[in-house]
């Protein structure tokens, strides 16, 4: 046991299960730990380091702003919040952003402005969101309560009421929540993340969609994780022609800098007045300038690459030894292994390839920008783990 293990385990709330690798620097897609092993990172941190480690353009954006002011609180305006807002709604039709610092911070938002609208718009009592069961919204006890897997909810009840969970793929199922619970809005991930890279169909995203329209409630897309390029369209909804009213988004947003955004459209952009909601860091200039330097960037000629990038990771793994299945889009991808996936991933690890795993999946979530040879070498990794037997 090193120092740095020692003084983690002890000082540290346990609260992670975390791996046995003491990261020390790295460039692009490549990690190095504090023994100099080369790691290829096929997780950017779960999805945040949208440009890779340490990105030249990224970090020249983000120390220009630090030199310049770091914090001034929402008492004052400052200019990389506002340019980051624009660039935001015109990229995306929406009016307007509320800028918290995570995803869970995001979709408390999303639930505050459901809620007044709600109330405004269709009565007090409409206070009800329908999310889907295996879904994950975060992790303060609201957005627990979104989250549609009980395991996250023991220890720490009661939840926070107004929340109930549909079937995926079943809109029938879901119109009856609406209808019975009064619901003011439906809340869903376009392809399930944490619940196991599990992509919604088509049609069910459509249908959710034309379920809102019809009975008047609000359609919210969390977009914290596929959200900023991963899937091949700036955001996911993107992929199915929608019109949210609400999107959040955090994750690759700033880059590796903590951010969220909840993104506002047409019926509720003024929902929120002076004082209905706040954030002391919300909107913090180097956050912002770094998600700018982020978000700047992904133009179609960029995301064409994404989308290319996906489809010789799908054509690389498809159909090959110990590989069952492939799901995801874009640069969000899950492997379903014959070998459970955390002996995969564990042996992957051992050979230089850092690997996140989704409920009983391979989830791949590398940097954006990712090198094709890089990304090459790591499937190369993979899909040697994948075949390996089991040593007996
Ligand atoms: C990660 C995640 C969250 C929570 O984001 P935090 O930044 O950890 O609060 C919420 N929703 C989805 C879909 C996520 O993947």
């Amino acid at each position: 046991m090193t120092n740095l293990k020692e003084k983690d385990a002890k000082y540290v709330a346990g609260t992670y299960a975390r791996f046995p690798v003491e990261i020390k620097n790295g460039k692009g897609s490549i990690l190095y730990d504090t023994d100099g092993k080369r790691y290829i990172d096929m997780g950017s941190g779960i999805g945040v380091t949208a440009f890779g480690i340490a990105d030249d353009e990224w970090v020249s954006a983000v120390t220009s702003q630090l030199t310049r002011v770091q914090h001034t609180s929402n008492l004052y305006f400052t200019d990389p919040c506002a340019e980051l807002a624009e660039l935001l709604c015109e990229k995306t039709g929406m009016r307007k952003v509320f800028f918290g610092n995570s995803g869970a911070e995001a979709n408390e938002c999303a639930i505050k402005v459901a809620r007044k609208w709600g109330e405004e718009n269709l009565g007090a009592d409409h206070y009800t969101i329908v999310t889907m069961k295996n879904s994950f919204h975060g992790r303060t006890v609201t957005t627990l309560a979104a989250t549609g897997q009980d395991h996250y909810h023991e220890h720490f009840g009661p939840m926070t009421e107004g929340f109930v969970h549909g079937d995926i793929e079943d809109l029938d199922g879901v119109e009856k929540l609406i209808v019975e619970h009064k619901a003011c809005a439906v809340m869903f991930e376009c392809i399930q993340g944490e619940g196991g890279v599990i992509p919604l169909s088509a049609d069910f995203v459509r249908g959710l969609d034309a379920l809102a329209k019809k009975h008047g409630i609000l359609l919210i897309v969390d977009e914290v994780q596929t959200g900023n390029g991963r899937t091949g369209e700036l955001y996911a909804y993107m992929n199915y022609g929608i019109t949210p009213d609400v999107v959040s988004t955090a994750k690759g947003l700033g880059g590796g800098l903590p951010i969220g955004a909840c993104l506002l459209g047409e019926r509720v952009c003024d929902t929120l007045k002076p004082g209905d909601h706040g954030s002391t860091y919300g909107g913090n200039p180097v956050c912002c300038a770094g998600a700018v330097s982020v978000i700047s960037r992904l133009d179609e000629v960029f995301l064409a690459s994404v989308k290319a990038k996906s489809r010789l990771v799908f054509h690389t793994l498809e159909g090959k030894e110990g590989i069952e299945g492939v799901t995801g889009a874009g640069l969000m991808i899950g492997i379903k292994t014959t070998r459970p996936a955390k002996d995969v991933v564990a042996e992957c690890m051992a050979k230089g390839v850092l690997c996140l795993t989704a409920k009983d999946k391979v989830r791949l979530l590398p940097a954006l920008n990712i090198p094709e040879d890089v990304l090459l070498e790591a499937l190369g990794v993979i899909l040697e783990a994948a075949k390996a037997q089991i040593p007996s």
